[in-house]
């Protein structure tokens, strides 16, 4: 019994030492001279994809590499640095998370464990402190507890709201705040100097955007307008490639206009819930996560629309 025990906890040893050493980097695309993104997996977190699903960026300072989302799990955020210490000798010295989701802060043990500062939205960290337990649960659920070897919730011990410049001597880097979007606390990061704007979930290209039942459409909508006043030239989307405004307008913008639009008439006619659910989206039928979420998001959002008809 006693060498069964040994032997189970020399097992567990080692398969954890076999993940830690299985960190072999992600692939990081250069998107300026200074920025790279190791782009994710337009379709659901997976043991395949490594929990991989969103955009995991790196801006190079002369006073070090900034690098926003923690990522969704620890040992994707130890993959992430071990590309990072491939690319510069330079060390990280901060972490942004996008959101309050998963995959923006999941990761943050890693980096914290690294003494690396993490900072996000007030509203963000709040999100993490109610449901952060939960959110960790879901990937465990969906990825297996493979990948949830040493992860757990690491709230950012900076917190902002409205917008902020982080302290770095050698480089503006501005997290800019435009209202409530995609899910509580989402932010963006701007690079004036390469016109680089790095939008967090405010924007997807790609994929379907997620409508969750804290997403607020129409704010969404007046976020993303108020984003477009700013001169970026690059745009790096939470979901898909870098990519340029008109691509992340239609993907995300108009689509959520789409079904606002839809919504309404089906409400002026007397409709219900269930036309919401047989609303055409076929234009949108090409991107990754259409399955999944198109007749949800359509739901989800008739049911907003349908609440401001009973104000
Ligand atoms: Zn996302």
């Amino acid at each position: 019994m006693k060498k069964t025990s040994i032997f189970l906890i020399f097992g567990l040893l080692v398969s954890c030492a076999q993940i830690q050493q299985s960190s072999t980097g992600l692939e990081l695309t250069q998107v300026t001279e200074t920025v790279y993104a190791a782009i994710g997996a337009t379709e659901a977190p997976s043991l395949e994809n490594r929990g991989h699903n969103n955009n995991l960026s790196v801006i190079l300072t002369a006073d070090g590499v900034v690098v926003v989302n923690g990522g969704d799990n620890y040992q994707l955020a130890a993959d992430l640095h071990t590309s990072i210490k491939q690319l510069t000798n330079l060390p990280v010295i901060w972490v942004i998370n996008e959101n309050g989701q998963g995959h923006a802060f999941l990761g943050n043990c890693y980096w914290r464990q690294q003494g690396i500062p993490i900072i996000a939205h007030e509203a963000a960290i709040h999100e993490i402190e109610s449901n952060g337990t939960a959110t960790l649960d879901n990937m465990i659920r969906r990825n297996g507890p493979q990948l949830a070897v040493n992860t757990c919730v690491a709230l950012p011990e900076h917190a902002f709201s409205g917008q902020y410049q982080l302290p770095i001597p050698a480089r503006q880097i501005m997290l800019l705040t435009f209202g409530d979007a995609h899910s509580p606390g989402d932010i963006s990061v701007w690079l004036p100097d390469e016109q680089v704007l790095i939008t967090g979930d405010i924007a997807f290209h790609e994929r379907l955007p997620g409508v969750f039942p804290d997403t607020h459409v129409r704010s969404w909508i007046a976020s993303f307008d108020k984003m477009t006043a700013l001169p970026a030239n690059i745009i790096v989307p939470g979901h898909g490639h870098p990519t340029g405004w008109a691509d992340i307008r239609a993907t995300t913008r108009d689509y959520l206009q789409y079904l606002v639009d839809q919504s309404e008439s089906i409400l002026n006619n007397d409709g219900d819930l269930s036309a919401a659910y047989q609303i055409d989206q076929s234009a949108y039928s090409h991107l990754n996560t259409f399955t999944e979420l198109a007749v949800k998001n359509a739901g989800r959002i008739f049911q907003q629309i349908e609440l401001e008809y009973f104000e």
